[in-house]
């Protein structure tokens, strides 16, 4: 099917445009394409979308490893709404359109001496999307990244603008904070950023049975606390991440960074202990250079022990499934957002990752 683009209404549109999501596991083709520069040129695609009866989507980086950014009907992507619009040196607040991405967002906050407090895995991410699907780190003091957001700026499918914060319209807030892409076009977030920070970073071995009999000691000694279990062992690598004044000091990440094969990355991460000094985004990012399938299960922290150890006999009772990679355990406090996994409970987020 070739690409063309059309002008549809008053704006132009891209038909044949074929959406693929970062691990290539969904896509879709919608029947228009749209990369709006303004909010009007969205309000518009809203608009047109009302008069067709079609659905309308907003793509931000595609990185969610679900559907959730398909359709049939009208795509927007908010690529060009990707500003800093606006920075509160006092409140220590910025705000942005949601179509910026992180990696741009952390640059521009390095300038400003400010950080994001916490941030997932990857960067390639634009703030409408992190908010939209609950990403979260872990750090049990840290909450979902949607707990950083004081204010946001939505455009519902009516075509108005609606501000919400804690104070204004504080029950939509409470739900478009983790909004599935489900509630209107997220159009601009105002973010509560930190002092720069730097992350000094501790990789050492432990045994499953150890880091779950400690596990409120390790959960008090490390703000950013993680652990990786080896499956099929009782092996375990604790992850300590804490701010720090420490000169950064990197070194070669190599044994994340190539498909060594499973076995030798346990023997080798294992019995390595690590330690690095990183600018706090560069410390939370890492590579994840395989298109991969995930599976993130939140569960109430208190059920960790029973739910690893339900994982682990089944995974002895099935010795035809082979784990490609350690299982990351996260940790999140809970919050009031109506859709978040960590509602009302601190959590414990079980990672599950399979090459393709
Ligand atoms: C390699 C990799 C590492 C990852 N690491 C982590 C991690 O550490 N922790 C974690 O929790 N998650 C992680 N994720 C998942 C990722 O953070 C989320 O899927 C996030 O939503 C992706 O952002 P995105 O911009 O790509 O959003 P998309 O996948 O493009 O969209 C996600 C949802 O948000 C909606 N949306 C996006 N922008 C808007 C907007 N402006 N208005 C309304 N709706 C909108 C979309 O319609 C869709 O429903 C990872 C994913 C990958 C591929």
């Amino acid at each position: 099917m070739s690409i063309y683009r059309v002008s549809v209404h008053r704006i132009q549109g891209t038909v044949g445009y074929q959406f693929q999501n970062w691990a290539n596991t969904y896509s879709c083709r919608p029947e228009f394409y749209f990369e709006p520069a303004s909010v009007e040129e969205v309000r518009q695609v809203l608009e047109l979308a009302k008069q067709r009866n079609k659905r309308v989507k907003i793509v931000g980086c595609g990185h969610s490893p679900s559907d959730i950014a398909c359709t049939d009907d009208y795509l927007i992507r908010l690529n060009k709404l990707n500003r800093l619009l606006q920075v509160d040196t006092k409140k220590k607040q910025v705000t942005v359109e949601a179509g910026m991405v992180l990696a741009d967002l952390n640059e521009e906050l390095a300038k400003l001496g400010l950080a994001l407090s916490n941030i997932g895995a990857v960067s390639d991410v634009t703030v409408g999307g992190v908010i939209g699907t609950g990403t979260h780190n872990t750090g049990i003091q840290h909450g979902i990244l949607a707990t950083q957001v004081v204010a946001i700026t939505l455009l519902t499918a009516a075509g108005d603008t609606l501000e919400c914060s804690d104070t204004v319209n504080h029950e939509i807030f409470q739900a478009v904070r983790l909004h599935l892409g489900a509630l209107g076009v997220v159009l601009n977030v105002t973010i509560q950023c930190v002092p720069a920070f730097k992350i000094h970073l501790q990789q050492f071995p432990k045994t499953l049975t150890e880091v779950l009999n400690d596990l409120d000691t390790h959960l008090k000694q490390s703000e950013y606390f993680r652990l990786f279990w080896f499956p099929h062992t009782d092996k375990v690598t604790v992850s300590y991440a804490d701010p720090t004044d420490k000169p950064v000091k990197t070194t070669s990440s190599w044994l994340w960074n190539y498909a060594i094969g499973y076995y030798l990355l346990e023997f080798l991460l294992w019995i390595r202990s690590i330690e690095q000094v990183k600018r706090s985004d560069k410390a939370f990012n890492f590579d994840c250079l395989f298109k991969q399938h995930v599976s993130d299960w939140s569960i109430p922290i208190m059920q960790i022990r029973p739910a690893l150890e339900q994982l682990k006999n089944w995974l002895d009772s099935n010795p035809n499934v082979q784990a490609h990679f350690p299982v990351e355990v996260r940790f999140a406090r809970a919050d009031d957002i109506l859709l978040s996994p960590c509602y009302k409970q601190d959590s414990c987020f079980i990672n599950i990752i399979m090459y393709r």
